[in-house]
Order: structure tokens, then sequence, then C-alpha cells
């Protein structure tokens, strides 16, 4: 299955708890990457007392169920020492299923596709560079919903390393 991951970080150096992230991810039993973004710098969302972000969005193929996939996911955050201090406060890492397939779910753990990922910058303009044609159940094209979200400070980061 074709799942869009989207990543963030802003404490702890969070250019690399995002690169490490994306190792740790393509090291998910049962899963490959198969595309990343380039790393983007945005304002935070929430609380405004905090860091600034390091987000990026990565292409994954899995055999995983979601929910499966999930439990890898939040394994990782924990591994980057992520800590839960208040709602959409500053973490060392964040990782939301953002699209899995073209399924919809929801249930007491999962919300797919991710409520986010129509309205935030930081989820859309990575998104959009590496899978510019895509539709989203419930949302409609990518591309038309891009064309419709102002960027919100968010900058593409020029060392992108692949
Ligand atoms: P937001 O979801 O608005 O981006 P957040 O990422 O800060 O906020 P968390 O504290 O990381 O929220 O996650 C809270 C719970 O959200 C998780 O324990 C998880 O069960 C649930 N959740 C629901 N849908 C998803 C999804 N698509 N990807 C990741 N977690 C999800
Ligand atoms: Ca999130
Ligand atoms: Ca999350």
């Amino acid at each position: 299955m074709l799942a869009y991951i989207g990543l963030g970080s802003n404490l702890a150096d969070p250019q690399q708890q995002v690169r490490t992230a994306i190792d740790d991810i393509s090291a998910i039993t049962e899963t490959s990457l198969l595309a990343q973004s380039s790393l983007y710098h945005s304002p935070p969302m929430g609380p405004q007392d905090q860091p600034d972000y390091i987000n990026a969005v990565v292409a994954v193929e899995t055999a995983l169920s979601p929910h499966a996939l999930l439990d890898a996911l939040q394994q990782i955050e924990q591994k980057h020492g992520r800590i839960r201090k208040r709602h959409w406060g500053e973490r060392t890492l964040d990782l939301d299923i953002l699209l899995y397939a073209d399924k919809v779910i929801e249930d007491e753990r999962l919300t797919v596709p991710h409520p986010g990922i129509a309205e935030r910058a930081f989820v859309v303009y990575p998104l959009a560079e590496i899978a510019p044609a895509l539709q989203i159940p419930g949302h409609g094209s990518l591309a038309t919903i891009k064309a419709n979200c102002p960027p919100e400070g968010i900058e593409p980061l020029e060392n992108k390393q692949s």
C-alpha cells in the first residue's frame, strides 16, 4: 500500500531529528521509502511561544496495516524522546499518517486522511512536491488545495539532502 507520512520537529536539532526519522521510517518492517520532500522551515501552529518547526513529507510502500504503521511510527517518536507537554506544543518528533492508499478511517486511534491535510501549508506544499497529481479522499485534488492554501511563512531549506 502507498502511504504518505508527515514529519515535524522543533526541539533538539530539528533538521537532524527529521533526517534521522526518515532513516528510521525506511527501516520499518515491510516498508520501503519511495520519495521524500525537501525539508521546510515553518512557523509553529497553536502556541506561538515555541521554536519554529522543520517539516517534511515522505511516501512509503508498506505491507503493514494502518494501525501497525501507526504503532511503528509511535515507536520512532518515542525513540526520539518525544514527551507530550501541551496540545500542539513543542516536540522532538511528530509523525502523522497523512494518507493510506485511498482508505478513509475514523476510529479512536486513527483518522485518515489526516484532518489537517488540506489546511496546513507545511503539509500541502511538501506533499505537492512529491505527489503533485494526488487526489485526497473527501478533499479533491491536491493541486486545487495548494492553489487555495497560502504558504503561511513556510520556506524550503536550501541544503536539501537525499
Ligand atoms: P495533529 O493530529 O492535529 O497534527 P498532534 O500531531 O500534535 O496533532 P499527537 O499528540 O501527535 O497530535 O497525536 C495524538 C493522537 O492522534 C495519537 O495518539 C494518534 O492515536 C491519533 N491520530 C489520529 N489520526 C492520526 C493519524 N492520521 N496519524 C497519526 N496519529 C493519529
Ligand atoms: Ca501533527
Ligand atoms: Ca501526531
